[in-house]
């Protein structure tokens, strides 16, 4: 591995120079020769609620900067066994959906053609559709995990058929993700339609919400998911809205009684085994945030994914 491609260290630069890219990695144009590569996608005008997403990967990148590249949990140094960049913003049109889909999707099929995995920061939800475009045309139908307080499978709202609670109806539609083998983790909060959990089920999915996963366990929560998706190729899309807002309140459409930062990060770790070809976290809302404590977690659940594809490369 070249020099160029090692994140500058804290013990000779301080944290706070030269921000701008996760981690500090190189900036990078192309994903050419890289494991992995970063793209911000800030386009937030999908947003039902509070919008500021726009602003979640710039805020997830500042404080990055506090992240050093060992996992002593995982056991491994994501710079040693990964080399990775940073790409940028993709050129999304804010208040344009199709145009910024047709971005998304040209960009990640930029860095899926050189082999490297994307991990994208959001962005409100609806970016994750153009993000599966990309992934399905490269790998076929993936297997969706999807940590999130909402299923995101509605049919329209506002009368619109694209916008951040509709993005995995439009996927299952365009035949972007294998039902059989998804998974979505930690539905709650009120609803408009009491059989929206039936419904996921009449789409094929499997939607396991907060008050089941609470009453299994994790144990048991991992053990599905791993028997549910097996060794598809798997997108992992992470909605901050996941975590209780004590601990991420900077998102668009918070629902209480939610995870931890511990419990997140646990999770994120025990899906290690499956087979990841793509990455997002999506809903980081700075204009609500304290102290960035929701942009870092959300930097750290990127962390523990990257962590993920150091520890597979290792072995490998
Ligand atoms: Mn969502
Ligand atoms: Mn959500």
């Amino acid at each position: 591995m070249s020099e160029s491609a090692q994140p500058a260290s804290a013990l000779s630069s301080p944290r706070f120079c030269n921000t701008g890219t996760f981690m500090r990695m190189p900036r990078v144009e192309s994903a050419r020769g890289l494991d992995f590569a970063i793209a911000g996608v800030p386009f937030d005008t999908a947003c039902s609620y509070r919008t500021g997403a726009r602003f979640g990967p710039q805020a997830i990148r500042a404080i990055s900067a506090m992240i050093k590249p060992n996992n002593v949990i995982q056991q491994v140094n994501i710079m040693e066994d990964l080399r990775g960049g940073d790409m940028g913003d993709f050129p999304i049109v804010p208040g344009y959906i199709h145009p910024t889909y047709a971005a998304i999707e040209a960009g990640m099929t930029s860095i899926l053609d050189e082999g490297a995995v994307p991990i994208v920061l959001g962005g409100d939800h609806s970016i994750t559709l153009g993000e599966l475009r990309a992934v399905a045309k490269k790998h076929g139908p993936v297997a969706l995990l999807h940590f999130d307080s909402h299923s995101d499978l509605c049919d329209e709202v506002f009368g619109e058929k694209y916008n951040h609670g509709t993005p995995f109806r439009r996927a299952l539609e365009e035949g972007l993700i294998d039902a059989s083998h998804s998974v979505q983790v930690g539905m709650r909060g009120s609803l408009y339609d009491p059989n929206e959990h039936q419904m996921a089920a009449d789409l094929g999915m499997l939607l396991i919400p907060n008050h089941k996963v609470r009453a299994m366990g994790f144990e048991a929560l991992l053990q599905t998911i791993h028997e549910r998706v097996g060794d598809m190729p798997c997108f992992l899309t992470f909605d901050i809205d996941f975590v209780d807002p004590a601990y991420a309140p900077g998102t668009g459409t918070p629902e209480v009684g939610g995870y931890t930062s511990w419990e997140t990060l646990e999770l994120v770790r025990g899906v290690k085994d499956l087979n990841f070809v793509g990455f997002d976290v999506v809903e980081v809302a700075p204009p609500y945030d304290h102290a960035e404590i929701t942009a870092y977690l959300a930097a750290n659940i990127v962390f523990e994914f990257l962590s993920i594809l150091a520890a597979k490369k290792h072995q490998a």
